[in-house]
């Protein structure tokens, strides 16, 4: 009996990756691949990229020329490109990397298998075609069901926001919403299988259903996903702050299993930059969503994006970005300093800072958040929070999971608690974690 190839896929960038790549397992096996972790034993090599700033393209050529030495003449062995960059670069990918075999764009997963028989043939093939948004409805990523605790279902793709800095609506297309009933058939299969938690994922999640006439907008779909029996926890992620409805929000009030979690997306306190960015909002609106939000939920953690140095940020600018910071009391907060990405509107604009100016603003915004997120760690100590166990935890013998507020913790119990909601008492603060004791 011949054995399986070996498939070896390194992911780079968002969640909506790490679930194309679980897809691209599910379609590689009707080849007779099966997953392993070292590219060394690998007979078919991807690299699944992310384009989101300059820093993460230049981590993926020269993983690229990483991959190269895995190509011996003694080994024939498949090296592919999936993802934003393999979009966004197309064809050329081949000619600047000589030793890649093929290269399929965000909207050609489903041709994965053929273009692998095609590259096991000796062929170099390309797709990175846009497909209509009619055409996608049906190539959502399908991934084998498994179980496990916590699972990511993807509801919708794409963007329509064109947000000046972001290079998503040219590498995933314009959004489109998967069908309200294969998301639920889905996830009630998932129940099935014994998951306890589901994040509903998407570039702009909350914009789920706005384009389509036959399916239901976001709040009623969360509605129809908390009626779902076994499913105890619901989360969702990225949600964009002009599609923060007052009907989402009271889902807030309403849905027990709706954890007490939001990433909430601003990029910036000035309403100048907010402006330039084409965010469609301004920190006044930013913060009235926040208040609902909060009025909803009270015990609500909130987390976001925050971007620096973005072209014409003045110091004052920069000084509003950290005093929304203090106004909303972030949980947590991801921060990056801005680099022009192609084709956005963004990289038309004269970029002053220096790289090192940016990095200095983006040191004090990040120290900042820190004392921030261990002064919301701290007052968590004494509390008792409900904690759904997701497995042990790299701390020796211990079991670790997350409170609704999306806090991971540790604490001692025994391994029959995986995929139980455990009353666990805080009694410890670290920076990215809590301690804590079975209650
Ligand atoms: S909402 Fe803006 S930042 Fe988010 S994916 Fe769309 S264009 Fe990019």
């Amino acid at each position: 009996m011949q054995s399986a190839k070996k498939l070896y896929i390194e992911t780079f960038g968002c969640q909506m990756n790490v679930n194309d790549s679980d897809t691209m397992v599910t379609l590689l096996r009707e080849l007779d691949y099966e997953p392993v972790d070292n590219p060394s034993s690998a007979d078919l090599i991807i690299l699944n990229t992310c384009s989101i700033r300059a820093k993460a393209e230049q981590k993926v050529f020269s993983e690229l020329g990483r991959m190269k030495r895995f190509k011996t003449r003694e080994k024939r062995v498949i090296l592919g490109i999936g993802g934003c960059i393999a979009q966004q670069e197309g064809e050329k990918l081949l000619r600047r990397v000589p030793y890649l075999d093929l290269v399929f764009g965000t909207h050609s997963l489903h041709l994965l298998p053929d273009m692998v028989r095609a590259a096991e043939k000796g062929e170099r093939p390309v797709q990175n075609d846009f497909l209509d948004p009619e055409a996608r409805l049906d190539l959502f990523p399908r991934k084998d069901v498994e179980g496990g605790v916590t699972r990511f279902v993807t509801v919708m793709q794409g963007c329509d926001n064109f947000c000046s800095y972001c290079i998503v609506p040219y590498v995933r297309g314009r959004e489109v919403s998967r069908r309200s009933g294969d998301i639920l058939r889905e996830i009630g299969e998932m129940a099935d299988a014994g998951v306890k938690e589901v994040t509903l994922l998407g570039q702009n999640v909350n914009s789920y259903g706005l384009k389509s006439v036959d399916e239901p907008d976001f709040a009623a779909l969360l509605r129809s996903v908390s009626a779902i029996e076994g499913i105890e926890r619901i989360r969702f992620t990225t949600s964009h702050p002009k599609d923060m409805s007052p009907d989402l929000v009271s889902c807030f009030a309403e849905l027990p299993k709706l954890c007490s979690h939001i990433h909430l997306p601003a990029q910036s306190g000035s309403d100048g930059i907010l402006e330039r960015m084409n965010r469609g909002y301004d920190r006044k609106d930013y913060l009235a969503r926040i208040g609902a939000l909060k009025a909803a939920r009270p015990d609500i953690l909130v987390t976001g994006d925050m971007i620096v140095g973005f072209p014409g940020e003045t110091e004052e600018d920069f000084q509003e970005t950290l005093s929304l910071m203090e106004e909303v009391r972030y949980a947590d907060l991801f921060s990056f300093a801005f680099s022009a990405r192609p084709e956005t509107e963004a990289a038309r604009y004269p970029d002053e800072l220096t790289r090192r100016e940016k990095q200095e603003r983006l040191d004090r915004l990040q120290s900042l958040q820190r004392s921030m997120t261990m002064e919301m760690s701290r007052g968590l100590v004494g509390t008792i929070q409900e904690v759904l166990v997701e497995g042990t935890s790299k701390r020796g013998g211990q079991l670790f999971g997350r409170t609704s507020g999306n806090r991971i913790v540790n604490f001692t119990g025994d391994r029959s608690l995986v995929g139980s909601l455990v009353r666990v008492t805080i009694v410890e603060a670290m920076p990215n974690s809590l301690l804590g004791e079975k209650a």
